[in-house]
């Protein structure tokens, strides 16, 4: 079955995915004599970076959420279509989805990346991961519902149990969410459940590696864990989990009890049947060349998370963040533009702009290549790059106040369970 899209007299050009990586694609190639096909299993463009922020309850989901839609109003070359593409024909050139089958001059591929759970099951079913805005609501969703269920608990170590939270993984996400939840234990969950002992809760940070943060540099990464530790963070370096029932996490040595583990400890690339196994390389990231084009083919490109390319200073490619998958759909737009105009493609060279990360109130580092800053200042740099980057300039107003309310106030009125209470747990 063919999926329904208008025909044109344009050459089409399907784009899978309206992430970081696709969305830039796509509203850069519409200023170009294309037909854009934009196809993604969800709406709405999500902002990754802030979705810690959701998960605590520090912002709403639709904060950080723009519908595609909206970005298109004024470009009718561009089609937008719900969903979830599950295979390519890559010598016919077309796409398979849920909605019919779709084909294509040139095809881009932007699906990014799932949570890695590295095989275990026991914990891929037990924890809680954090890539996209569903499931950093469960996340909301299961601490307020343990320290509900925790009132009525006499038991003193299940009691503790469901108010003690594991973070996994030391990279910028699992710092930003434990330094916030030490926060919340701090300044609002005492006043939110008086009966609870909140000084028992215990939020551990584990990270399998010897350092905190390890894309950036050794000052900030010292600084990140001298932030936690005043914060009050049980940070574990070198600590890898070995299991986790939903009750206790195993450790090498030890266990630790605990209702509620969030996994954020790595990434691997989403896979798409029909792109030839011998293109995917380690994370199942797509190899690509300097022009993102997929190996061996003239007219699938992969750009983002999802794909491999090296470069002399990234012998084993790029950063997985977003400032790779946009830098590479501008230029990727670019060079498709040019086709139109029998111009040569330009090779892509990745410009690192910096790595920053926040722990918390007036808390933060920031690397940039020229200089490495900490603390209050380095906070500020944060915040003022992240409200610059959200889509959307409701949106952008919307974390300002947010943020703005929470510093005054040290309280955020997000705390609900938005769950169908018919359904069990
Ligand atoms: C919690 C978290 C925090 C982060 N913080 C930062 C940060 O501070 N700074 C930074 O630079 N990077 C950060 N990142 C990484 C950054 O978000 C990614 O590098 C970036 O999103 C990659 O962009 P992308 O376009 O490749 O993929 P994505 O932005 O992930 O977009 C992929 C899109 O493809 C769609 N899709 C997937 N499969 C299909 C399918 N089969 N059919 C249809 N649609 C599909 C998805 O719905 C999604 O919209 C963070 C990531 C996470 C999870």
């Amino acid at each position: 079955m063919k999926a329904k899209v208008p025909i044109t007299s344009q050459k089409r050009v399907v784009v899978i995915g309206g992430g970081f990586g696709g969305l830039k694609f796509a509203r850069k190639l519409a200023k170009y004599d294309f037909q854009v096909v934009l196809l993604d299993k969800i709406n709405y463009h999500q902002f990754q970076p802030l979705f810690y922020q959701v998960a605590t309850a520090g912002l709403e989901p639709s904060a950080i959420s723009f519908p595609l839609r909206k970005v298109f109003h004024k470009q009718d070359n561009v089609v937008i279509r719900l969903a979830e593409v599950t295979s390519v024909n890559t010598k016919e050139s077309f796409v398979v989805t849920d909605i019919g089958e779709i084909s294509y001059d040139y095809l881009v591929v932007a699906i990014g990346a799932d949570t890695n759970f590295f095989g275990n099951e026991k914990i891929k079913s037990n924890s809680l991961p954090m890539k996209s805005t569903v499931e950093a609501l469960n996340i909301r969703n299961r601490i307020l519902q343990n320290y509900e269920e925790a009132l009525s608990i006499e038991d003193a170590a299940d009691q503790q149990a469901h108010m003690n939270i594991v973070v996994v993984g030391g990279g910028p996400t699992g710092v930003e969410v434990a330094g916030t939840l030490a926060e919340m234990r701090k300044n609002i969950l005492p006043k939110d459940f008086p009966e609870l002992k909140f000084e028992r809760m215990q939020i551990y940070l584990l990270e399998a590696s010897p350092k905190l943060l390890n894309g950036l540099s050794q000052k900030s990464s010292e600084k990140s864990k001298e932030y936690l530790d005043k914060l009050g963070v049980n940070v574990r370096l070198e600590t890898r989990v070995k299991d986790y029932d939903g009750n206790t996490v195993f450790l090498e040595n030890s266990q630790i009890q605990a209702r509620t583990l969030i996994w954020a400890a790595g990434v691997i690339g989403n896979k798409l049947e029909g792109i030839p196994a011998d293109v995917l390389v380690r994370g199942n990231r797509i190899k690509v060349d300097r022009f993102n084009k997929m190996e061996g083919s003239e007219n699938v490109f992969a750009l983002g998370d999802v794909c491999f390319m090296t470069e002399e200073k990234f012998p084993n490619g790029h950063p997985q963040v977003a400032q790779v998958a946009m830098q590479q759909a501008e230029n990727l737009a670019r060079n498709l533009g040019g086709i139109l105009k029998n111009e040569d493609m330009k090779p892509f060279t990745y410009r690192d702009l910096g790595s920053m990360a926040t722990v918390g109130r007036n808390l933060a580092v920031v690397d940039f290549p020229f200089m490495k800053i900490q603390g209050f200042f380095a906070w500020l740099i944060w915040m003022f790059v992240h409200l610059m980057s959200i889509v959307g300039a409701k949106n952008r107003v919307l974390i300002f106040i947010n943020w703005a309310w929470n510093y005054i106030t040290y309280d955020q009125s997000l705390r609900l369970i938005i769950k169908d209470p018919k359904k069990k747990k």
